[in-house]
C-alpha cells in the first residue's frame, strides 16, 4: 500500500479528489485535504448513495468510495490535487451495482476463461459556446470538416493543453483531429488493459471538460448535440490476449487474418447487441444518432443495423487489422465503466457458445443497406433498448440481478420523464387534429 501522506508530500498535492462513477457515468467526489487522507485509504469516502445514480433509498446507510491508490492520477493542470477512482462498499461489503466494481467482476470472468481483455475508446466531443446552444467556432461551416487543418489550429491552445495533459499522464498520445462534424474533435491514446482503459476514459472526459472550461467553451460528448450534423460515437477496439503467455489471440489463420475465436467474439457482439444496447446507447438522445439521416457531411458514421464487414465504417463491427476488432455502436454519452463490460460480457459469451457471426457484408450499408434484409435492426429508442434489456436472459447471467434491476429501474425512470416532457413538436403535429 502506497503511504499517500508521504506521496502527498513529494508530489506537493494538498487535496485528493476521491471519486466513484454512477449508473448515468456521472463522477461524484469528496475533495479530501491531504492530512486527512490516510484516514481516507483503508474506510473510503463517505456519501450518501441516493443522492447519485445508483438504485438506493434516502434510508439506505452511508456508503463509501475506498480509494485505488494505485490508480491515482496528479492533474497536470492543477498538481496540487489528485485524483483517485473508488470502489464503492456499504456495511463491508461491495455494492454490487456499482459501476467499477461491475467491470472489475467482469475481468475476473475473462480471466477464469484463460484472457486478458486490452481495449482502447475514441471518445469524440464537440465544443460549444458556455451555455451549449451553438459552435464555440462560428467560422466552422464547412460541408465536409472532417480533418479540417485550419479548423484544427483555431482550437490549438486547448487541443494541443489536453495532449500534453496525456503525455504527462503516460497515456501515449499519439493523434489529434478535427473530426467529421463542425465543432466536434477526437484524441486517441494508446490502449491497455480494459481497467485502464475505462478508468482513462472517465478522467478524459473529466479533463477535457475542465480544460475547455478554462479556455471559455464548453466541451459535450452527448450523442447527437446537433440535429443535422454527425453525432459523438465512443468506438471501442478490443483485443483478447491469452493470460499465460500474453500472446494476442485475435490473430489467426481465418478471413481477415483473424482467428477463429475472434469470429467468435464478433458473433457474440453481434447476437448481444440489441440485449445491451441500453448500456452502449444509454441516453433519448442516443437514438438520434443511430438509426439517423444522412447528415450533412453526406455520412452519419454510426450505424444503423446489426452487422459486420472488414475494414468498412458503415458497419457495426469493422475489421480493421488481424489483431483487433472495432465496436462503433456506442455513444459519448455511455458509462466507461459498463461499456468495457458490456463489450466484454458479449464477446465472452460469444466464445462460450461459439457463436457464428455468419458471412461478412462487403457493401456500403449507407448505400445499400436495404439489401442486407436479414440484419437485425438496432433498437429505434430508449425503450425499446430497455425492453430488450429486461428481458435478456444473458445481461441477467453477465452482470446479474442486482446489477440488471438496478439499472432497468433508472432507465425506466428517466424514460417516464422525458415521457413526462411536453414538447413543441407534439403540439405542431396535433394542434389541428
Ligand atoms: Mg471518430
Amino acid at each position: 500500500m502506497t503511504d499517500i501522506s508521504s506521496t502527498a508530500d513529494r508530489l506537493g498535492i494538498r487535496y485528493f479528489l476521491v471519486s466513484y462513477t454512477d449508473l448515468f457515468g456521472v463522477v461524484r467526489s469528496k475533495l479530501v485535504p491531504a492530512p486527512a487522507m490516510a484516514g481516507m485509504v483503508d474506510e473510503g469516502a463517505g456519501f450518501a448513495g441516493f443522492a447519485s445514480h445508483l438504485d438506493m433509498t434516502p434510508a439506505h446507510p452511508d456508503m463509501f468510495a475506498v480509494p485505488d491508490v494505485d490508480r491515482m492520477v496528479q492533474l497536470p493542470w492543477k498538481r496540487e490535487v489528485a485524483w483517485i477512482p473508488g470502489d464503492l462498499h456499504m456495511d463491508g461489503a461491495p455494492v454490487d451495482h456499482a459501476p467499477r466494481l461491475v467491470l472489475k467482476r467482469m475481468l475476473d470472468r475473462a480471466a477464469a476463461a484463460g484472457f486478458n481483455v486490452m481495449t482502447g475508446v475514441e471518445p469524440e466531443y464537440f465544443l460549444l459556446s458556455p451555455d451549449g446552444s451553438e459552435l464555440s467556432d462560428q467560422g466552422d461551416t464547412r460541408a465536409k470538416p472532417c480533418y479540417d487543418q485550419q479548423a484544427l489550429m483555431r482550437r490549438y491552445d486547448l487541443i494541443a493543453e489536453i495532449c500534453d495533459c496525456m503525455q504527462d499522464m503516460g497515456w501515449g498520445p499519439y493523434q489529434n483531429d478535427h473530426e467529421d462534424a463542425n465543432g466536434q474533435f477526437e484524441m486517441n491514446w494508446n490502449y491497455s488493459d480494459a481497467l485502464t482503459t475505462a478508468d482513462r476514459h472517465t478522467f478524459f472526459k473529466f479533463m477535457a471538460k475542465s480544460l475547455a472550461e478554462k479556455h471559455g467553451y464548453r466541451a459535450t460528448f452527448m450523442p447527437k448535440p446537433m440535429p443535422s450534423l454527425t453525432g459523438n460515437g465512443c468506438h471501442v477496439h478490443f483485443s483478447l490476449q491469452d493470460r499465460d503467455g500474453g500472446a494476442n489471440v485475435m490473430t489467426g489463420d481465418g478471413e481477415l487474418g483473424l482467428s477463429p475465436l475472434s469470429y467468435n467474439v464478433i458473433g457474440g457482439l453481434l447476437h448481444n447487441a440489441q440485449d445491451l444496447a441500453l448500456i452502449t446507447n444509454p441516453v433519448v438522445n442516443s437514438y438520434k444518432r443511430i438509426n439517423a439521416p444522412r447528415t450533412t457531411s453526406g455520412a452519419t458514421w454510426s450505424p444503423n443495423s446489426v452487422t459486420y464487414g472488414g475494414n468498412n465504417r458503415t458497419h457495426m463491427i469493422r475489421i480493421p487489422g488481424d489483431d483487433r476488432i472495432e465496436i462503433r455502436l456506442a455513444d459519448g454519452a455511455a458509462n466507461p465503466y459498463l461499456l468495457q463490460a458490456a463489450v466484454i460480457a458479449a464477446a465472452l459469451d460469444g466464445i462460450e457458445k461459439k457463436t457464428d457471426p455468419g458471412k461478412r457484408l462487403d457493401i456500403d450499408m449507407y448505400a445499400e443497406g436495404h439489401l442486407a434484409v436479414d440484419a437485425p435492426k438496432l433498437p429505434l429508442n430508449l425503450l425499446d433498448a430497455l425492453r430488450q434489456f429486461d428481458r435478456s436472459s444473458m445481461a441477467k447471467e453477465y452482470f446479474g440481478g442486482e446489477f440488471c434491476t438496478a439499472y432497468a429501474k433508472l432507465k425506466q425512470e428517466e424514460w417516464n420523464e422525458y415521457m413526462r416532457h411536453f414538447s413543441t413538436w407534439e403540439k405542431e403535429n396535433a394542434l389541428d387534429v
